[in-house]
Parts: C-alpha cells; structure tokens; sequence
C-alpha cells in the first residue's frame, strides 16, 4: 500500500495543471495569423508563403490517414483574386509532382460559391438530403445538421445512387463565382494543365470558397489525395487582418507523396549514388580523394571507401549500394593519367581523361533526368 502511495505521489508530482496544449491540425490558419501579425499586407505584389512539418488529427487511422502525418504547403495572400493566381499555383504543383516523377497525377477542380450563393445552395441541398435522410450512413445523417456540403465527400458505396441526383452548386453559382470559375479553367487552359471537373470536391472548412482543387494519385487505395487546396478570401479578416485581402493555398500530404511514389517504384527525387569510388594503393587513394572533392563540387554523389579493399570485393559493394557508376583508380590510371570508369546498367567500361570523365558522368545525368 505504501509502495503504491508513492508510486501515486510521485506520478502526481509530475502532472501539471493549467496549461492546455494543443496539436495543430493544419497550418492555413496559423500563415494567416504569421501574414496579419507580422503586418505583411506592406510587402510589395503578393505574399507567397510556404511551410512544412508535422499535423495531427483525431482520425481513424488506416493506410494513408494517420494521427500524425505531414503537409508541405503554400499559400498567396495578397489584395487580387485573380483566376490567374489559382492557376499559377495549379500549374507550381503538377510541376512539382512532374519533377518527382508522380506518374497518374489526376487534378480535379471545382468552385464551391461564396458568401453570396452558396448559403442558399447549402439550404437546398439540406433540404434534399432532409429527403433521404433515412437511405443515409450516420455520418451523413450528422452532417445534414452541421455540414451538409460534407456528404458529397462520403464514399460509402450504398450513398453513392443518392448523392448523384443532389442539387449541384454549378447550378447554383452567382455570376461572379462563376465567371470566376470560368477564368479559372481558361488560365489551367493557357498553361496546357489539364483538369478534371468534380462537382462533389468541397472543403471541410467554412472559410474556404469559390476555388477548391485536390490532386489523386495512384497505389493509395481509398485515401488518394496527395494534396487539397483553395480559395479562403474572407480568411484573413476573420483573423483580425484587412478585410480585402485574399488568399489562396494547397497542402500536399508528404507521407502519402511518398507511398505513391514508392508503390510506383519511383524513389522520389532523383537520388542514389552517382559514382563509387574505388581505389588501390596509397598513392591512389591520395588521388582519389581530391577526385572525390572536384566531383562533389559538380554535384555527384559519390561514396568513397575510407580503407583499401580488394578489388572484388570493393565493386561488389559498389553493385550493392547501387551506384550507377564506378570510378576505379589503381597503379595502372595513376601512370597513364586516367580513370576507368564502369556504367552499372549495361556492365561497360571506358578508359577516360579527368575531363571526358566529367562530361561522360554530366550525359549519364541528363540522360536520367
Ligand atoms: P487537408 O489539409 O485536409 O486539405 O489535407 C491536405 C492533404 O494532406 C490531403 O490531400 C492528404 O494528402 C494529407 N492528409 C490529410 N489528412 C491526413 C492524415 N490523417 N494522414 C495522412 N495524410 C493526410
């Protein structure tokens, strides 16, 4: 019993009271707040912001949807809503994912209205759903209630029938969301990106309007969305900032950027190792350092062994870090003022001059791009 007090004691000792601490869930709102307390509305044309680390939400956890996970984001703040701005982002991101070698990248885009037409939109289609309220899951029964805009969201196989006949908020737009809207796909248009039109992409958030995009992408199962973005204009005023200015942004989900990758086979951004490095004998390894350093410098990268090893034994581990190339110096090169340089993927090999080494790795590099 005394033992256990103690034990109890002690753990008390520890708790404290009276700090309540929070996770963030996203980070849109905490740029607003950084862009209206750090008085950036002054910086000249518009305030581009970006930002990456961890998030956590309470959510079911399956794969792709974790409690903590990571987002690498942007945002534009600034006094235009130009549709050119939306697209601009639009286009940074598939050219991102273009870079990393995302294959089956899909976009999908819609407006959700503003302030002006979509409270009526929303009526209606709570008025509908009011309907059908008793063909729905639980959640989407919940959501007539608090957010209605939500139930075009749900995947669940038996609502699918019924959402297709809801109202759709292309029917619903003002004129101004939808010329907005229009200007939009125009701008994709101008910048060759292609899109898919998805009336049911909304954003859970209230803030969110007109503008919203989410880019799917393959080996993900159910959860597939790499990224979501959007329109948020009335975001900045609601955090005490200057009620004209507008904003628009996306967050990329890092860790499910990965898994597609992966399940594609892609290792992401092009990495590896460029060139092993092998050397024989004290007075190549001398010359193989500071080959070593002018490669770096050209930015390869490259692995060189720190203590001699047998020939043999030197390119198999070569051939298990899977370098692309190995550079072999020994007494040989060092004499005739060259390097043997071996390409992995087709087994040849040359003898080259410091500076044909250097153009010969410079192609095999443009080649893998
Ligand atoms: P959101 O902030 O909800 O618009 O999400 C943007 C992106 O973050 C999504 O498209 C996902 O790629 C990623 N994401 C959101 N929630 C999670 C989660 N629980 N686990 C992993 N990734 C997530």
């Amino acid at each position: 019993m005394g033992k256990m007090y103690e034990g109890m004691q002690s753990f008390a000792s520890q708790l404290s009271f009276g700090s309540d601490v929070s996770l963030r869930p996203e980070a849109t709102a905490s740029v607003v707040r950084a862009y209206v307390e750090h008085g950036m509305q002054v910086q000249p044309g518009n305030v581009k912001l970006y930002y990456m680390g961890p998030m956590f939400r309470r959510e079911r956890p399956q794969k792709g949807r974790y409690r903590q996970f990571y987002q690498i984001g942007a945002e534009v703040l600034g006094q235009s809503d130009a549709p050119g701005i939306d697209a601009e982002v639009i286009e940074m991101l598939m050219r991102l994912f273009e870079k990393l070698k995302l294959k089956g990248a899909i976009l999908n885009i819609n407006s959700i209205g503003d302030k002006n037409c979509r409270p009526a939109y929303v009526e209606k289609l709570r008025e509908e759903l009011v309907k059908v309220r008793e063909q729905l899951g639980e959640d989407s029964k919940r959501r007539i209630e608090t957010n209605p805009l939500r139930v075009l969201d749900s995947k669940l196989e038996h609502e699918q029938p019924i959402i297709a006949h809801l109202p759709r908020i292309a029917d619903h737009l003002c004129d101004a969301c939808k010329t907005h809207y229009d200007e939009v796909k125009r701008q994709l248009d101008l910048r060759g990106i292609a899109y898919q039109e998805n009336w049911r992409l909304v954003r859970g958030l209230d803030y969110y309007m007109r503008t919203t995009f989410e880019i799917t992408a393959p080996g993900l199962g159910s959860q597939n969305a790499v990224c979501g973005g959007g329109r948020y204009d009335g975001l900045v005023e609601l955090l005490g900032g200057q009620a004209t200015t507008k904003g628009i942004g996306f967050a990329i989900g890092t860790d499910r950027l990965i898994l597609s990758l992966q399940e594609a086979g892609e290792g992401g951004a092009p990495g590896g190792l460029d060139v092993y490095l092998a050397w024989f004998g004290g007075a190549a390894q001398s010359a193989a350092i500071s080959l070593s350093r002018r490669l770096r410098d050209a930015g390869f990268s490259v692995e060189l062994p720190a203590v001699e090893m047998k020939f043999g034994k030197s390119l198999g581990l070569a051939d298990r870090l899977k370098a692309r190339h190995a550079v072999i110096v020994g007494d040989d090169e060092l004499a005739a003022g060259i390097f043997t340089v071996k390409r992995f993927a087709d087994g040849s090999q040359q003898k080259l001059g410091e500076a044909q080494l250097f153009e010969y790795l410079e192609a095999s590099r443009r080649a893998q791009a």
